[in-house]
């Protein structure tokens, strides 16, 4: 009788410890993955709990929340609530003349990166390499969304002249770029001809962004939202070399619009699927374990410092 109760008090003590390290947002140390998760690409939900909901939902050990001025209090109070689970990047609109003041100080004030940018600009022009030029200062990464192709979820063109990109990877050698969206991926393949966000059938070998990963150190892959997961997906047998061959500088990221971390409410590309659940599924199959964990945690990590 008294084995019964202790084991009922034993097991009631589990759960509230169990309960008070999920109350203060601890790391969980392993999960369904086989690996932590970083998450580098989370935009902020309307409430902290959000943000928790979407990262234990999809088994993310700690994600990196992109904000511009206007969700900046709620990634603040995310990583002030959970330090272990969440980081925040700062954003703003670099076509406003107050840009470069806004996201010193929100780096200042403990933004550890600057993006996602996304800016009707072309990526070389004098709004842009003025930020490339405040990051190399600040020691602090740059994500930019290069895309050229209007689309109804996105509409216009931003960042455009990733094809020739090459120029400011080589002018600003202290700036740590991290290139996303469908212009970075679709370019991947050689015959990217900017006609289509999400180019579909085999890759043909020799595009921009698979050269650059190579030649310049400074040049890193998020590898979040639609245009990652149909990069992986167009020709698996490609994918899989492509990340075995820029496995030090690949990083997982979800940009996912879901609620739970299982697809419910997600708009778009996560209308009824969650693209950090799809995406991990993809990296897991596509690559081995160790360059696995590398780009769903080990990369980020060591370059965000965290
Ligand atoms: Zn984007
Ligand atoms: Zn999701």
């Amino acid at each position: 009788m008294s084995d019964t109760i202790g084991r009922r008090e034993f097991l009631q003590s589990v759960a509230a410890v169990a309960a008070a390290a999920r109350v203060a947002g601890q790391t969980p140390a392993a999960n369904e993955w086989g690996s932590q998760v970083l998450d580098i690409h989370l935009h902020p939900r309307a409430t902290v709990e959000g943000n928790l909901l979407h990262v234990d939902g999809s088994g993310v050990t700690k994600a990196v929340l992109l904000t511009g001025a206007a969700a900046e209090d709620r990634a603040r109070q995310s990583v002030a609530a959970y330090p272990t689970r969440f980081a925040r990047f700062a954003s703003t609109d670099m076509t406003q003349p107050n840009a470069i003041d806004y996201l010193r100080k929100a780096a200042q004030g403990g933004a550890i990166g600057f993006g996602e940018i996304k800016s009707q600009v072309a990526a070389a022009g004098p709004e842009m390499q003025r930020l490339y030029a405040l990051a190399a200062g600040m020691n602090l990464p740059v994500t930019i969304h290069f895309q050229e192709v209007n689309q109804p979820n996105s509409p216009g063109t931003f960042n455009t002249g990733l094809k020739q990109f090459d120029a400011m990877l080589k002018k600003f050698p202290k700036t740590t770029f991290i290139g996303h969206a469908d212009a970075f991926w679709a370019n991947v393949s050689a015959d990217y001809a900017e006609d289509t966000s999400y180019p579909k059938g085999p890759i043909k070998p020799g595009g921009v962004t698979d050269k650059f990963l190579a030649e310049f150190p400074n040049l890193y892959a998020d590898m979040s939202a639609n245009s990652a997961n149909n990069f992986l997906n167009r020709d698996p047998e490609f994918a899989a070399a492509f990340l075995l061959r820029h496995q030090n500088k690949l990083m997982f990221g979800s940009d996912c619009s879901c609620a739970d971390g299982h697809g419910a409410g997600g708009r778009g590309a996560s209308a009824g699927r969650c693209i950090a659940r799809a995406t991990l599924t993809d990296l897991k199959r596509l690559a081995p374990p160790d360059v696995f964990r590398k780009i769903v945690w080990e990369n980020g990590t060591r370059l965000l410092k965290l």
